[in-house]
């Protein structure tokens, strides 16, 4: 089982347009640095699970035939927006597993082209697929919002994000099944607020919390960037920040 993260940035990305800090001055001499919208991918068992459709290349790195179905956290437009040319396609239809949100985005619903929107799944009613079971997980954020479990045989993974905190029912849930390795938003530096999103502050406490697990900082916000090029040692020995294109594997 391999996650690959596709992006790692917040909602306004690094480099910020216009932004002339130092975290956006070094995205745009070093494009490694930079961070596209957040999404990600889970191949496992010959399959490929898209989290979140928003790559700026969607249709280039994964051609007809290459997803065989799309998980979605939420359907906030940066985390779907690569699905309204994605519909009008000429393929085999995608499966796509959805948080339970009636409005969903814009016209996706009455329009889903090769899109198969499947009820929504419930948080804490795991489900197969691709030979792996995968448990949804409710999150606190502005929309209704699923992280996911993943558990193989070779061990779990969790990816979070959008959210402020963790609900307690999905903590309980991470108790009980401990990932080995946990992605997790994390938008802004210590103190800061940024809507319903985590801050370094909120996530060092959680990682504290269940030590045993790796956890890696994603849907990352310019300002968090200069904190960390300014304070280098300020996390726990087992978090780290995440980069486009880093791969997770078990
Ligand atoms: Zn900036
Ligand atoms: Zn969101
Ligand atoms: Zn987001």
């Amino acid at each position: 089982m391999k996650l690959t993260l596709l992006g790692t940035g917040n909602v306004q990305a690094c480099p910020l347009y216009g932004c002339e800090c130092a975290a956006c001055q070094q995205a745009t001499l070093d494009p490694a640095k930079a961070r596209h919208l957040c999404s990600a991918v889970l191949e496992v068992n010959g399959q490929q699970l898209l989290i979140d459709a928003n790559h700026p290349q969607l249709q280039s790195r994964f051609p007809a035939g290459s997803i065989d179905a799309i998980l979605l956290t939420h359907y906030h437009m940066d985390h779907v927006q690569a699905l309204f040319e994605l519909r009008w396609g000429v393929a085999d239809p995608i499966p796509v597993y959805q948080p339970d949100d009636p409005d969903g985005c814009d016209d996706l619903f009455k329009h889903p082209g090769l899109l198969q929107f499947l009820p929504p799944n419930q948080a804490n009613q795991a489900f197969k697929l691709a030979g792996i079971s995968i448990t949804p997980l409710s999150l606190n954020h502005s929309k209704p919002t699923l992280g996911y479990l993943f558990s193989s045989e070779q061990g779990r993974i969790a990816y979070l994000t959008d959210t402020l905190g963790i609900p307690e029912q999905s903590w309980q849930q991470l108790l009980r099944n401990p990932p080995k390795y946990l992605v997790i938003d994390c938008s802004v530096p210590p103190s800061h607020r940024s809507g319903n999103h985590n801050n370094l502050d909120d996530v060092l406490a959680l990682a504290s919390a269940l030590p045993d697990s790796d956890w890696i900082l994603t849907h990352i916000g310019h300002e968090l960037d200069l904190y960390l090029m300014q304070n280098p040692d300020c996390l726990n020995s087992n978090v780290s920040v995440a980069y486009d294109g880093l791969e997770i594997s078990l």
